[in-house]
């Protein structure tokens, strides 16, 4: 006789938030599907809606708000998690039926919520063990890329972020750990190791840059050894959030043998000196120009991405006109701005002379210009040159993939014709055949 089995619950995740949150948000389903639990991709299917939420600026809570609000009207059953989590009182005073609010990393305690909400069943174990053990866990990304938490919180205070009050100081990952979790990741099919923290060059240091045995060597967790490992293991290797420190100088040296993408994601946020001292900045210095260069010199194909905002408290006309004429000599590859925009409990905002909305606008249109008159000139450049791409999606006879100088959602893409036969995943040599301000198009060749 067959034994039937309950079936087991169903969980639906909304995960908001950077991609620090959704590394969050893939270690708590895998963790749930280690208890038996299965996915559902609606509301109407799950027995639970876990709303993973971020609280960095208002934008970001009011977007968590409504999305807890969706969740309810939409399934009834909720569990908050993540940093807006920290904010637990504004979200039970506006939806009393929440079954729980936990924060941000609190993994045992949002399982624990959901295994309140929809007890596991008791054979879970019998046809639904997990991979957590064999494989990478749950993967919110398509399959070809990763997302790689290297460490979690920050040692910084920067006058206009939380960060460090939602989630801490700096705790790294060893970096055995680390490669472990890589390794399964490009065994299960990924190409692309995106490393992210708050501060990846600060990796290690809260563990002294102690040294762990990794295939019977010893690997220190540092930036600069993490990354050496990581591009030993066959996958494209991204960095992101990395400051300006001197040690940073040592990763070009491994990009340019090929072993780490030449790209680097700094997030600068200025360039006055006035204004990054009023930000309370990380690797605040004076020469970072003149690095650029030396590293150009290093790795001719370093892509450079930043972001910046503008209209901080006292930024005058004169310190954003800086600004503008460091980025016309920098000429990053990528640049994202933001407006300022005061979050709460930020020390930020208690600093004198706001700058006025309008004013911020107008210099958002003129950093937006500039940027993508760069943008443009140097992917124009790239008309000819013959690149290699990693296929994100294929759709009829074209398919969308992204070059070494684009990290995937906040970057260009590279469109190519004549592509049916690919699929996602696949690395092609691509020759550029047009550029716009943000993408590049072409045609895959062989080899
Ligand atoms: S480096 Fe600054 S902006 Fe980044 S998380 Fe730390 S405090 Fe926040």
């Amino acid at each position: 006789m067959a034994t039937i089995l309950p079936s087991p619950p169903r969980v639906g995740m909304v995960s908001l938030g950077c991609p620090k949150a959704l590394v969050d948000s893939e270690r708590i389903l895998t963790k749930l599907r280690a208890d038996g639990y299965q996915m559902s991709p609606d509301y109407a299917g799950a027995d639970v809606v876990l709303v993973n939420t971020c609280g960095f600026l208002d934008s970001a809570k009011e977007e968590s708000l409504e999305a807890i609000g969706e969740a309810i009207a939409e399934n009834g059953r909720v569990v908050v998690t993540g940093c807006m989590g920290n904010d637990a009182d504004i979200i039970r005073a506006r939806f009393p039926s929440v079954l729980a609010v936990t924060g941000p990393q609190q993994y045992d305690a949002v399982v624990a919520a959901v295994h309140e909400a929809a007890p596991p069943v008791p054979n879970a174990y019998l046809d639904l063990v997990p991979s957590a053990n064999v494989g990478p866990g749950v993967k919110l990304t398509p399959r070809h890329y990763s997302y790689l938490k290297i460490s979690e919180g920050c040692n910084h205070r920067c006058a206009f972020c939380i960060i460090p009050s939602i989630r801490g100081d700096l705790v790294s990952r060893r970096p055995d750990a680390i490669l472990r979790e890589a390794e399964k990741l490009v065994a299960a099919g990924t190409r692309e190791l995106l490393v992210i923290s708050q501060d990846t060059s600060a990796y290690g240091l809260d563990l002294k840059h102690a040294a762990w045995p990794w295939k019977g060597e010893p690997v220190r967790a540092h930036m600069t050894d993490l990354a050496r490992e990581l591009g030993n293991l066959g996958a494209w290797v991204r960095l992101h959030y990395v400051y300006p420190y001197p040690h940073v100088d040592r990763v070009i040296p491994l990009m340019a043998e090929g072993l780490v993408l030449p790209y680097l994601d700094i997030p600068f946020q200025h360039a006055s000196p006035k204004i990054l001292k009023a930000m309370k900045r990380p690797a605040n210095e004076a020469r970072v120009l003149e690095r650029i260069g030396q590293w150009r010199d290093l790795c001719p194909e370093i892509a450079i991405r930043s972001s910046f905002v503008v209209g901080f408290p006292g930024e005058t006309e004169e310190d954003f006109q800086y600004l503008l004429d460091w980025l016309t000599e920098a000429r990053l590859d990528r640049v994202g701005a933001f407006r300022f925009e005061p979050v709460e409990g930020a020390a930020a905002n208690a600093l004198p002379d706001p700058v006025p909305e309008e004013v911020k606008e107008q210099r958002y249109a003129r950093i937006m210009e500039l940027t993508a008159r760069i943008s443009a000139e140097k992917l124009a450049a790239k008309v000819g040159s013959t690149l290699d791409v990693l296929i994100d999606a294929v759709d009829g006879e074209g398919a969308t993939g992204r070059s070494k100088a684009d990290a995937p959602e906040i970057d260009g893409e590279v469109h190519l014709r004549d592509a049916g036969h690919l699929n996602p995943g696949d690395i092609v040599r691509v020759t550029i055949e047009d550029a716009d301000e943000h993408d590049l198009f072409g045609v895959a060749v062989a080899g």
